[in-house]
């Protein structure tokens, strides 16, 4: 930071004051991080909710603890070079942002796809530690990835990118420094590969990566928990107005992991799903996506590898809209609902189809991917005083589940999959609770961005004083 943001940090106060500080930290987050757009936009989201305990609390800005929370501790980057089926030499780059460690072990996940860059997985570290602090267990932030695409490659292709990948990443990481998990494009397989790679590497059996295969130390609904998770928020985001998900019509994005078990999660509680997509395009089902609809979607992505299209193919009286990214909205947030779950990737929801989804009856949104709606889109969820739960709130109970996943490893022992549902739902259920209260507490009720933005801070923040200028 430069001379006169530390000048400001000593000396500002009241609402001016706080704009000025938030506006002079962005200046110099762009300066100092160039040509990394998703990173400013998640800084910049969480310092406008910040300004509020900010100016309440000056010993914070005095410590320059947001300051600090900004910078990583540790950026890690690195060459991955591994062979193709055709004996083709191939080069990717490999990242691991260790970001904040004030209250555990680093902890995020694995993202593999060809948009991976520094910025994309600096946001998503960052957003990681506010959203780690909220699950109420005790682990930092981080995250990682590669650009590597494991779309189209074939099993052998990608053990071997596995291997590379940790044969350097091994180094640096530990059940006790800094446990990865996996994201978009890194599932069981990936995470199987990896871990096999870790063990050899170091001779050692430990909770090293969570999302592990059940019959070498995985948690039971830890495939289940994000999806399940951000059902249980937007419920009890509902009961706030003493209202439930039975009967609501819900628009779900993506048709991977989260979104899979989203939808599960909505028919357990009578609600009724209607979209699912992927990068070609998306599908509209009227009649709604029934259990046997979504074990096809399940075969078709876990197993074949399919595209969503083909349901359309398989089922009658479906609409598949191509996505071809020429249009200045996503055509899926344009159709009637009550409810909306992003659950594909970052920035899917932009202004326009904020409005397209108000304008269609949805007031309520449960964010199961990472910043999927962009700051014009929040602004405008929060000025209809929609039901707006946000990622970093809503979509916790995966790195929730990973975290009952290091403690049954620790432990050595298994919990039955009602026992990890129940704490999974306890937790959702403590996280809306710390936001609502927390959003109430400093004056912005109903805020869900304000209330998760301070609540992970002053976690994270307390943790930082207590440990001194390190
Ligand atoms: P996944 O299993 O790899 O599925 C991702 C889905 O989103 C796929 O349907 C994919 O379609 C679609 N997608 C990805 N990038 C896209 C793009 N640029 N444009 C359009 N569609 C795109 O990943 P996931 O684990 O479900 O993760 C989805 C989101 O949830 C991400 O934002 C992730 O950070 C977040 N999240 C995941 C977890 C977790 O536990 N897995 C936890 C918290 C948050 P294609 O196959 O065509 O690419």
């Amino acid at each position: 930071m430069t001379e006169h943001a530390s000048t400001l940090t000593a000396e500002v106060k009241g609402e001016r004051g706080m704009k000025e500080y938030v506006s002079t930290l962005m200046a110099d987050v762009k300066a100092k991080n160039p040509a990394e757009p998703e990173f400013h936009q998640a800084v910049q989201e969480v310092g406008e909710s910040l300004a509020l305990v900010l100016d309440r609390h000056p010993e914070y800005r005095h410590a320059r603890i947001l300051e600090r929370i900004i910078e990583p501790e540790r950026v890690i980057m690195f060459r991955v070079p591994w062979q193709d089926d055709q004996g083709n030499v191939r080069i990717n780059r490999g990242f691991r942002i260790e970001m904040n460690s004030a209250i555990g072990p680093y902890k995020g996940g694995l993202r593999f796809h060809p948009s991976v860059n520094l910025g994309i997985l600096k946001f998503l570290a960052f957003e990681q530690v506010f959203k780690n602090a909220l699950t109420t267990l005790p682990m930092g932030g981080g995250k990682g990835g590669s650009d590597f695409d494991p779309k189209g490659k074939s099993d052998n292709e990608v053990m071997r990118f596995c291997q590379s990948f940790m044969t350097e990443l091994f180094r640096h990481i530990g059940p006790d420094t800094d446990v990865p998990a996996g994201d978009i494009g890194v599932g069981g397989r990936e995470i199987g590969y990896l871990f096999g790679q870790y063990k050899r590497l170091r001779n050692e059996f430990t909770g090293v990566l969570t999302g592990k295969g059940l019959n070498w130390g995985g948690s039971l609904i830890r495939p289940e928990a994000t999806g399940y998770g951000c059902v249980y928020f937007a419920q009890e985001m509902l009961g706030t107005r003493n209202e439930t998900l039975q009967g609501k019509a819900c628009l779900v994005s993506g048709s991977g992991n989260v979104a899979q078990y989203t939808v599960e999660k909505l028919l357990d509680l009578g609600a009724k799903p209607v979209t699912l997509s992927d990068s070609g395009g998306f599908i509209y089902d009227e009649a709604g996506i029934d259990r046997e609809k979504l074990s096809f979607v399940m075969d078709l992505k876990n197993v074949r590898r399919g595209r969503i299209k083909e349901y359309a193919d398989k089922y009658k009286r479906v609409v598949y809209t191509e996505l071809n990214g020429k249009l200045d909205h996503n055509p899926l947030w344009n159709q009637k609902a009550h409810c909306a779950f992003p659950s594909a990737t970052q920035n899917e929801i932009g202004g326009k189809d904020a409005d397209n989804l108000l304008r269609n009856g949805v007031y309520v949104v449960g964010e199961g991917a990472n910043m999927p709606s962009t700051i014009d889109a929040v602004n405008r969820f929060l000025d209809a005083r929609i039901l707006y739960g946000p990622g970093k709130a809503a979509n916790a109970g995966g790195v929730a589940t990973s975290g009952l996943e290091m403690s049954q490893n620790s432990m050595r022992l298994s919990w039955t999959r009602e026992e990890v549902d129940n704490r999974l739902h306890l937790i959702m259920k403590s996280i809306h609770r710390a936001c609502h209260e927390t959003a109430q507490r400093f004056g912005t009720a109903g805020n869900y961005v304000n209330g998760a933005n301070i609540a992970g801070f002053l976690k994270v923040a307390d943790a930082m004083m207590d440990q001194g200028l390190v």
